[in-house]
């Protein structure tokens, strides 16, 4: 990032984004890990879940990506997959709701013919100075956004995923560290933890893995649209490496987890955030 020049704010796209995030790495050398797998990657048009779609594609997996509102978003990242050669449907709506999250599944499935892997990754944030100023409505729509969405998500796939199969929740730092700003987006994501150990416990009988990937600071849409321009410029500077992550550097992560690599591995997180030691 320029720090003389902090970036404009935009509304929560990426296109719009000065600099833009970093989905790829130039240098990655794919040798398809996923190959034959279909994913469905929640939030998979920006940030972190679009470099995770896009790496995904790149190993071979089909890929399925939910989304609630930047179409250009959307298309751009579809496209960048197609042009790998690789098949990719573009699903719109809520994951707050159960019925659009059925819906989004059967049609994973309808297309692909299968589901082996399910990214519960979309999520939204709403800096307030004081616990005072977060609304009922507020509190209510991250609670269904970042994990209800998750129940509703695995409920509607638990039908179709196999053994061998592995779903893979977006936490984050803050679940660990808290973050005075951020009452009710880290208390989402300290659920999303427990919800990851539990569900792990609930689905290794059936062969299912379940894990977590909590990223630190990181440069996409939802910072960029919702911190205060004066903090933009400083973001991730308190890291033991003393910069932001690049969506890119947290989307091998969910790769590991995603792929047999990690085959003996369930209920954990991986902590991708520049170097904050934190607990569990
Ligand atoms: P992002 O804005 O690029 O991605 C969030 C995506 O979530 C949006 O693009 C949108 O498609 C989707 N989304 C939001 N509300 C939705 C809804 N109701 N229905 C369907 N889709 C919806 O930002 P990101 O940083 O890549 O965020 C991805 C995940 O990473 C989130 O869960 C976020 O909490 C988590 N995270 C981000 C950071 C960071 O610093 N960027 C740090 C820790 C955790």
């Amino acid at each position: 990032m320029n720090q003389d020049n902090p970036p404009q704010k935009s509304p929560g796209k990426e296109l719009d984004m000065n600099p833009k995030p970093i989905s790829v790495d130039p240098d990655y050398r794919e040798i398809k890990k996923l190959l034959g797998k279909v994913a469905i990657v929640t939030g998979g048009d920006s940030g972190i879940g679009k470099a995770t779609a896009i790496l995904f594609a790149k190993e071979g997996a089909k890929i399925s990506i939910v989304y609630n509102e930047s179409d250009e978003d959307a298309e751009e990242t579809k496209k960048t997959i197609e042009k790998l050669g690789v098949d990719c449907i573009l699903i719109k709506g809520d994951v707050g709701n159960k019925d659009f999250c059925d819906d989004a599944i059967s049609k994973t499935v309808d297309k692909f013919k299968a589901l082996d892997i399910v990214v519960n990754n979309a999520g939204e944030q709403h800096s307030k100075e004081n616990i005072e100023e977060i609304s009922e409505e507020q509190l209510i729509k991250t609670f269904r956004t970042n994990i209800f969405s998750m129940f509703f998500m695995t409920q509607a796939a638990l039908k179709y995923l196999k053994p061998g199969s592995s779903i893979i929740n977006t936490a984050s730092v803050v679940a660990y560290q808290g973050r005075e700003q951020l009452i009710d987006y880290s208390s989402t994501k300290g659920a999303i933890v427990s919800f990851t150990r539990s569900l792990s416990q609930n689905l290794a009988k059936k062969g299912i893995r379940v894990n977590a990937v909590a990223p630190g600071p990181i440069w996409t849409p939802l910072v960029y649209s919702t911190f205060p321009q004066d903090k933009l410029k400083d973001f991730g500077k308190d890291t033991p490496l003393g910069r932001p992550g690049q969506p890119y550097e947290v989307a091998t992560g969910f790769l590991f987890l995603a792929s047999s690599d990690s085959s003996y591995i369930t209920g954990q997180t991986i902590h991708i955030n520049g170097g904050h030691p934190v607990n569990g």
